[in-house]
């Protein structure tokens, strides 16, 4: 087995899969699978077991697998089982997993990523959060205003939204302001409306949180821990909430590629939080008519290369509350899982972002429209 490319700067990439390197792809290794190879090779493993194999075995795989210092997950499909080991790199002996009773194969992961790959796990995966589901060819809705601004502001909006066909409620309590001068957030009291208008509707609740430090507060209250677009190579925190035990939006950072992205999902994920849901919300571009660029061929590009649900942010996307809708059903013809689209009572009145926040009627009016083309795609909302 040679390694295409172990170079000393490549053996310090932490948190990659410390597995295997392998010469060419899709190559079979029933032999010679004696030493893990160092490196930040494009070519990993993962152990695939046989057909509804004993737990006992999987157990011994993922043993043997921690013995030697990797973390061992366990990703149960509805066709295979399969074991991906992931830690830093570095020489490990091991001796072949191919001979162990239950192994199927033991294959390569071409992609940078693992945990995120199809190539690991080809079913799509849906994140369930009370009555918030996406992925799957279920499309989950997430609407509310941009910040939580009162009681009254957050618990019509929550009503608006579940009457729309909405299932979960969005509402920044820690807002990340381009300025230090505006309207920070209502932090911990936002919070608390949030809990609040959960209470009323049954809705899950969608919040920010921007730093390592307020994650045990934000996950005493939300349901879904947003990571924003500035933080989205925030990778302390990305750890933290892969070890909050909720589910977490990532959305993309504005200048972030796509592998780059997957690779931020991939620290969440190697905390062991399954839970990931991915979020396009416009790139920077040369293009100043639009507050970003909603590039939605991201969609399908990310069904192809990941299992995990992809929403759209039609809102940030585009800057401008007469687009939004067209951008959601758009969004949804894409194949999109989900949406989180900001509205709000009265959005010229709104402490943030109220240009791009539709009223109630316009929200109902977006939703409208999506279900005749989820209808025709054979999806549902959930
Ligand atoms: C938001 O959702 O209000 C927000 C700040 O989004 P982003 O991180 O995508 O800019
Ligand atoms: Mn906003």
């Amino acid at each position: 087995m040679v390694c295409e490319n172990p170079s000393k700067e490549n053996l310090k990439t932490p948190g990659s899969l410390g597995f295997f390197c392998c010469a060419r792809p899709n190559v079979s290794f029933r032999s010679n699978l004696s030493y893990l190879l160092p490196g930040k090779c494009t070519h990993r493993m993962i152990v695939v077991m046989d057909q509804n194999v004993a737990d006992e075995l999987i157990d011994n795989v993922t043993k043997r697998v921690q013995e030697l210092g990797l973390k061992a997950h366990v990703i149960r499909g509805t066709e295979r089982t399969v074991i991906a080991a992931v830690g830093d790199e570095r020489m490990v002996k091991v001796e072949s997993f191919e001979s162990f009773p239950g192994v199927a194969e033991v294959m390569p992961i071409l992609a940078p990523y693992k945990m995120a790959s199809r190539e690991l796990k080809p079913e799509s995966t849906q994140v369930k959060v009370g009555p918030f589901r996406a992925g799957a060819g279920v499309i989950g809705v997430i609407g509310g205003p941009c910040s939580v601004e009162s009681e009254e502001q957050i618990v019509q909006s929550a009503k608006a939204v579940k009457a729309a066909g909405g299932t979960a409620l969005r509402g920044g309590a820690f807002k990340p302001r381009t300025s230090p001068y505006s309207f920070q957030g209502m932090k911990e009291e936002g919070l608390k409306l949030l809990a609040l208008a959960r209470q009323e509707t049954g809705l899950a609740v969608v919040t920010e949180v921007m730093s390592t430090e307020d994650v045990p507060l934000v996950a005493k209250y939300a349901d879904v821990l947003q990571i924003g677009a500035r933080n989205m190579q925030n990778y302390r925190l990305l750890e933290a909430v892969g070890r909050s035990g909720r589910a977490v939006l990532l959305k993309r950072g504005p200048s972030a590629s796509i592998e780059e992205w997957l690779l931020a999902a991939e620290y969440i994920l190697n905390e062991g939080n399954p839970d990931v849901m991915l979020c396009e919300r416009g790139i920077r571009t040369f293009e100043t008519h639009t507050r970003f660029t909603l590039p939605l061929a991201t969609v399908p590009y990310l069904h192809r290369k990941t299992h995990l649900p992809v929403i759209v942010d039609p809102s940030h996307g585009t800057g401008h509350s007469y687009l939004v809708a067209d951008m959601a059903a758009a969004s949804v013809a894409a194949g999109a899982d989900g949406l989180i689209v900001e509205m709000h009572p009265n959005p010229e009145k709104a402490m943030s972002d109220g240009y791009q926040s539709l009223d109630f009627k316009q929200f109902q009016e977006m939703m409208n429209r999506c279900n005749v083309i989820a209808k025709a795609l054979g999806k549902t909302f959930g």
